[in-house]
C-alpha cells in the first residue's frame, strides 16, 4: 500500500515554553488537496512549520511519504520533496522575476534554465512580460504567481501553501485558485491553509478544521459545508 504523502501523528509543537499544537493528527493522501481551515491563531501556520522543519515538534511524528522527518532541517525536508509557499509569498524583492526563477536551478540540479522559463511562462504568461522587472515592483497577485511558479517547477511531492489569497482582490484570488485547481487535476499533492474557506473548499478533496491546536474535523468538503459556520467561525 502506498504511504500517504504526509502523515502527522499526535504532533505537539510551539515556540519556547508555549505549546501551540496539542496533538495534531492529519493525513494527506498522494494526489489529493487537503485544505486546513480554522480561525486566526488556531495553529495552521505552525502546523506547516512543523512539517517543513521551521519548527521542531516536541512530540509525535511527522512522516513524509512514510519517512520520519521530525526535527530535520528545512533543507533535508525540501530534499524529501516538500516545497512551501509561505504566507507573504517568499519571493526576493530585489531580484528580477527571471533571477527569482533561475535561483531554483541552483538548488535542483535536474532543472535547466530553459526548462524553468518554459514551464513557468506557459502557465503564467504575464510573468514572461515582466521577467526583467524587480519582483518587488510586481503586484501582490503577480508576486503570488511568481512564488507559485518557483514551487511548481520543482514538481514537489508535497506542496504546502499558506494563505495564497491574503490581501488580494477577488479577481486575482480566482486566478490563483484556477492554477491550484489545475495543479490538483494534474495530480499534485497539496496542503492548503486558507481563510477564504469557500474558495478552498471548491477545489479540495478533503477539509481539515483546526481549533486550539488540534484538528477537530476531517471530512469531504460537501460534508463540511453543512456545519461550516459552526466549525470555522467564518462565512464559508
Ligand atoms: P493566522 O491565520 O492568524 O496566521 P494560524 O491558525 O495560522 O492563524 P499560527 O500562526 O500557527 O495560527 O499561530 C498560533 C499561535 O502561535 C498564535 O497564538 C500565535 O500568536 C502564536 N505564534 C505564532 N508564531 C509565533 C512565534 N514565532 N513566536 C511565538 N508565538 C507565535
Amino acid at each position: 500500500m502506498t504511504a500517504p504523502a504526509l502523515e502527522l501523528i499526535d504532533v505537539h509543537a510551539g515556540y519556547g515554553s508555549i505549546e501551540v499544537l496539542h496533538g495534531v493528527n492529519l493525513v494527506v493522501p498522494v494526489g489529493s488537496l487537503v485544505t486546513l481551515l480554522g480561525p486566526n491563531g488556531a495553529g495552521k501556520t505552525t502546523t506547516l512549520a512543523a512539517i517543513d522543519g521551521r519548527v521542531a515538534p516536541t512530540a509525535g511524528c511527522v512522516h513524509i511519504a512514510g519517512r520520519h522527518v521530525n526535527g530535520s532541517p528545512t533543507q533535508r525536508v525540501a530534499r524529501a520533496g516538500v516545497c512551501s509557499i509561505p504566507e507573504g509569498r517568499g519571493v526576493f524583492p530585489n531580484l528580477t522575476v527571471d533571477e527569482n526563477l533561475l535561483m531554483v536551478t541552483q538548488l535542483h540540479d535536474d532543472l535547466t534554465t530553459s526548462m524553468v522559463r518554459e514551464r513557468t511562462f506557459a502557465r503564467f504568461p504575464q510573468l514572461a512580460r515582466r521577467r526583467h522587472l524587480l519582483a518587488g515592483s510586481l503586484s501582490g497577485g503577480e508576486q503570488q504567481m511568481l512564488a507559485m511558479a518557483r514551487a511548481i517547477v520543482t514538481d514537489p511531492a508535497l506542496l504546502l501553501v499558506d494563505e495564497p489569497s491574503m490581501g488580494l482582490a477577488p479577481v486575482i484570488v480566482a486566478a490563483i485558485y484556477d492554477v491550484l485547481g489545475q495543479l490538483t487535476a494534474e495530480g499534485m499533492t497539496v496542503l492548503l491553509v486558507e481563510q477564504f474557506a469557500h474558495k478552498a473548499l471548491s477545489i479540495a478533496d478533503f477539509a481539515a478544521v483546526m481549533s486550539n491546536g488540534r484538528i477537530s474535523v476531517f471530512c469531504e468538503p460537501a460534508d463540511l459545508e453543512d456545519v461550516a459556520g459552526a466549525y470555522l467561525g467564518v462565512t464559508a
